[in-house]
């Protein structure tokens, strides 16, 4: 099955490498089809480069928010990890939105020979050939993805897709913050508890958005970043200076880290865990439990 799949994979790609083109932005490579399904139709191409100016803002977002990230808000990097040792690429494949039906995917598994390079592996997402990030945070919250592959192994849907929402806030500004006065409440609630666990995107709006305000957690993104990152027609990538939570999704990134031997008990050991545990059920208590933990850390200071 595995053979199988990799050998498919394998003869697609060389077929669609064919007429596809590349755009590399530092360490961030843009693989595109100039014509055909998978194209960018009627592409923009302002400052007459000759690659699609929404190519290069999907790779500028990408590198925005990995400065952002890890130089301001010292998150840690994905290709630094011991994780992903030995890969040093972040590709990006245009594919149609009517093959992928979504907006954007995440890999966690390494692209060992790289489309735009076999010598150099890669961490890889996809984006709908839909996606003008001046308007949308796709390539944003597909990076964010990777950050979290980076940092620990757990990928309860919740978490993942909840906390890569909140992300999103880093460069497509939430106008509508909650108070953030019903965090204890939901942090104790046995019905939130169900929803959080059974939620996905939603669970930005109902426990790390109000988790972020609550504990006043305010994250600055410095000027020169925003001077720095623009797209193609000049506007910003970075719309206000604020991002809400950096500093407690880190914290909360950081103590599940720490609790993957705990999760691995039950599996026989951290090994086995990674392998077939990583969104497993029992995992949803352990994650909200380093909530819990982070809130009362800090909510004991105030
Ligand atoms: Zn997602």
């Amino acid at each position: 099955m595995t053979i199988l799949f990799l050998a498919l994979t394998l003869m697609l790609s060389i077929i669609s490498t064919a007429s596809a083109a590349v755009y590399q932005q530092g360490v961030v490579s843009v693989i595109y089809e100039t014509e055909g399904e998978t194209a960018y139709q009627n592409p923009v191409d302002l400052n007459k480069n000759g690659v699609p100016d929404v190519v290069e803002d999907i790779a500028t977002q990408i590198n925005a928010t990995r400065e952002l990230f890890h130089d301001v808000f010292s998150y840690p990097d994905p290709l630094d990890s011991a994780r992903y040792k030995n890969v040093h690429a972040i590709e990006v494949d245009i594919d149609s939105k009517k093959n992928m039906k979504v907006s954007g995917l995440a890999y966690n598994g390494v692209r060992n020979k790289s489309r735009h390079d076999p010598k150099v592996r890669a961490l890889h997402v996809k984006i709908a050939n839909t996606v003008d990030p001046r308007k949308n945070a796709t390539p944003e919250h597909e990076y964010f993805h990777l950050i979290q592959y980076g940092a620990t192994y757990f990928t309860n849907k919740w978490y993942l897709e909840g906390m890569a929402r909140w992300s999103q806030d880093a460069v497509s500004k939430n106008k509508k913050y909650p108070d953030g006065r019903n965090v204890s409440w939901t942090l104790k609630n046995k019905l939130s508890e169900t929803q959080i666990f059974q939620g996905k995107y939603n669970v930005a709006g109902i426990l790390w958005y109000p988790l972020a305000v609550n504990l006043k957690d305010k994250a600055k993104v410095p000027k020169a970043l925003r001077n720095k990152y623009k797209y193609v027609d000049g506007s910003d990538v970075f719309h206000d200076n604020i991002v809400y939570g950096a500093n407690v999704m880190l914290e909360v990134l950081q103590t599940m880290k720490s609790k993957e031997e705990f999760a691995g008990e039950q599996f026989g050991g951290v090994k086995q865990w990674r392998r077939k545990g990583q969104r497993a059920a029992q995992n949803n208590k352990i994650i909200l439990d380093c909530v819990r933990e982070v809130y009362e850390k800090h909510s004991a200071k105030k």
